[in-house]
């Protein structure tokens, strides 16, 4: 019940892994250091190995905890901010005078903590949606209920959610869309190599086990299992690659309900529109057509029953973390041990912190910035965007590459860049969720039920351009080609990313290099596609656009050769085109944030601090925001599904094609650091 569709491009992956235990007290972690000069591995030649000597020490002394798959240093702020909202939360809960939204996230709080009251009412609260599935005796009451899962948040067979118009971005548009999945990529599905194979029978198995405890037979469950591979296996084979849609125009098809509804006639498309709870529309735009032409012959050719085993399954596994004990120990022993390597789940309070802040976060969110968010951070934050896209002005001015005919087209799109810092403007309005004490499961499902009523409510709307799509207690940032503007949670605007006494060198290295990266966003092989009211519409002469297809292709096959894993099952390369996107982002924010820094340093002469250089600490500072520790059932996943390259070579990849860096450290041309053929698109 935590489906949210969102079209954004941000600087790291946010994943929400939610399972279910054990409840600890410890005190709010101190604060992280923005700068780390303990981290640092001085044995390393900087020049022979950059990640390694910024990180090296901080890589041996911190190894993954058992309840993570992966831990870097912006994993240790996501850490403290949980630790911050568990203090919120536990205070709302408590007796005593609250707003009406303290008491909404308190009480949602409460109810998910209260291990006891949920482990009573046992299957309880599937027990009516499994009844509905049972009545299902139609195919038309199958795609009725398809919309009726919709409506509650519940993802199954294909997606449908509201986006603005890739061509008059001002309106909000109904988008139709490939989906249904379990597994976290098509691949899994379709890859025939060893480890899929093993990664399909343990999903299998893993199918089986919570079939019967949803109250199945043995036997029953395992030829259940079965069919909901089998279903999932259709839907994938008639995906769209993830690679293949990063280009926006895979995904441009615009029609009316009439001609969709008419090339795949088994969906009973008209049935779906009138029955999911969205307002009545006449166009949409469908992202895969291909998608519902094909799974259109297998909705007939696959029984009936079949069908509604795989509702069955859609519905238990998102209903999981809800559940008592037994449900969250089997979705955990599969999601959160096979397929990433964590060693334990998560104590409670941290997956009900988390919960709350996906189902209710902007409610959570207010009152964390009220407590943590001063008018200080907003303000100098500003000054660097600012600073930064000066930079960036600057950098298109300087291509040799580009035509003054683009580079004006350019500036135009850059100038009209819309810069969100913390939070919202306006809250949500949580006040029509019904919450609970004593009803977690429920709690979940009406407020994932509003969230799609208020996706759906912006059909046919002029576009919300005040919307978030991260709540403020967020560790990340995000770029949205439609929209054309950065946009800065709260939540990073901390160590090690942005420290209120640190040097304006560790700072341009931190926040700046985030927002340089989010302003590259705009202008990379994606946000490129878009002009600056964020339509996708060409404005490149020929010339310039091949010019920059040659340059982001460098960049492609550069971190193609980068080894993401190498275990016992091989090694696993890097896909530099699924991590084009974010590696152009990376070498253009880390070039401006530098252009940036330069201009605010001038002509003072400035000493070194900790005996490293300005330039030295900028680049250091940069390189430690991605020290990591990561399993590699967690690499080899992200491999997959992660548009981000792994910490080792967002920090070395983007460190070998700049010039400044090599000079800050004096490195020498045959040196590994010093690429031989620097890749360079802005
Ligand atoms: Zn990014």
């Amino acid at each position: 019940m935590k489906t949210h569709f969102v079209c954004v491009i941000s600087i790291l992956l946010a994943v929400a892994l939610c399972s279910a235990q054990t409840n600890s007290a410890s005190a709010v972690p101190k604060e992280i250091p923005a700068f780390d000069v303990t981290a640092i591995d001085k044995s390393i030649d900087p020049c022979v190995d950059f990640y390694q000597y910024a990180c090296g020490n901080w890589m041996k002394n911190n190894p993954i905890p058992p309840d993570k798959a992966r831990w870097g240093r912006f994993d240790e702020l996501a850490e403290h901010n949980l630790y911050l909202l568990r203090d919120i939360l536990t205070e709302a809960q408590a007796p005593g005078k609250h707003s009406p939204a303290e008491t909404m996230v308190g009480t949602f709080y409460g109810a998910c903590m209260d291990e006891s009251g949920i482990e009573k009412k046992g299957t309880a609260p599937l027990t009516p949606e499994l009844e509905k599935i049972n009545a299902i005796a139609t195919k038309r009451d199958l795609i009725k209920h398809v919309a009726y899962l919709h409506r509650n948040g519940f993802p199954a067979l294909f997606a449908f959610y509201s986006q603005p118009d890739m061509h008059d971005s001002m309106a909000t548009v109904a988008n139709l869309d490939q989906g249904g999945l379990t597994l976290p990529d098509r691949d899994y599905y379709i890859k025939d190599d060893a480890k899929s194979v093993e990664t399909r029978q343990k999903y299998v198995e893993h199918v089986q086990k919570m079939m019967e405890m949803a109250g199945d037979k043995s036997e029953v469950a395992a030829e259940e299992a079965k069919t909901v591979l089998a279903v999932e296996t259709g839907l994938a084979k008639a995906s769209m690659d993830r690679t293949v849609r990063r280009d926006p125009k895979t995904r441009d098809h615009k029609m009316t309900v009439e001609e969709i509804v008419g090339q795949a006639p088994n969906f009973d498309l008209a049935l779906y529109f009138a029955d999911n709870g969205s307002p009545k529309f006449t166009s949409l735009n469908v992202g895969n057509p291909d998608f519902f032409k094909q799974v259109n012959e297998q909705l007939n050719a696959t029984p009936l029953d079949q069908w509604k085993v795989y509702l069955r399954w859609k519905v238990i596994n998102d209903f999981a973390p809800a559940l008592p004990k037994a449900f969250v120990d089997e979705n955990f022993q599969f999601n959160g041990k096979y397929m990433s390597g964590q060693q334990e789940i998560e104590p409670r309070w941290k997956r009900c912190v988390r919960s709350t802040d996906i189902l209710l976060g902007m409610a959570l969110g207010k009152l964390y910035v009220d407590r943590t968010f001063g008018a200080e951070g907003k303000e100098r934050t500003l000054k660097m965007v600012q600073g930064i896209e000066s930079a960036m002005h600057e950098d298109i001015g300087d291509l040799t590459w580009m035509s003054d005919t683009t580079k004006k087209k350019a500036y135009e799109k850059l100038q009209a860049i819309v810069n969100n810092i913390g939070y919202p403007d306006m809250w949500r309005d949580y006040s029509s969720v019904v919450i609970k004490a004593d009803d977690y499961a429920g709690n979940a499902e009406r407020a994932s039920a509003f969230e799609v009523h208020r996706e759906y409510n912006k059909i046919d709307k002029p576009t919300d351009r005040k919307d978030w799509t991260m709540t403020p207690p967020t560790v990340n940032a995000y770029y949205r080609p439609p929209m054309n503007d950065i946009n800065f949670p709260a939540g990073i605007l901390q160590p090690p990313f942005y420290g209120k006494l640190m040097d304006d060198a560790v700072n341009y290295g931190g926040i700046g290099v985030v927002i340089g990266h989010e302003l590259t966003h705009g202008f990379d092989d994606q946000g490129r596609k878009y002009d600056a009211e964020g339509n996708l519409h060409d404005w490149w002469t020929a010339d310039d656009a091949k010019e920059f297809v040659k340059r982001s292709d460098c960049t492609a096959d550069e971190y193609s050769s980068f080894v993401s894993v190498k275990d016992d099952k091989g090694e696993v390369k890097l896909n530099g085109r699924l991590t084009l996107g974010e590696n152009t982002a990376d070498n253009g924010g880390l070039k401006l944030a530098y252009i940036a820094l330069m201009h605010v340093i001038g002509n003072t002469p400035v000493k070194p601090i900790d005996g490293y250089t300005p330039a030295q600490r900028f680049f250091l500072s940069f390189g430690q925001i991605w020290c990591q520790n990561v399993t590699d059932q967690e690499a080899r996943k992200r491999v997959l599904t992660d548009p981000h390259s792994p910490g080792r070579w967002r920090a070395n990849g983007a460190v070998q094609n700049s010039a400044a860096f090599e000079q800050a450290f004096g490195c020498k041309a045959d040196q590994p650091m010093v690429s031989a053929n620097a890749c360079r698109v802005w």
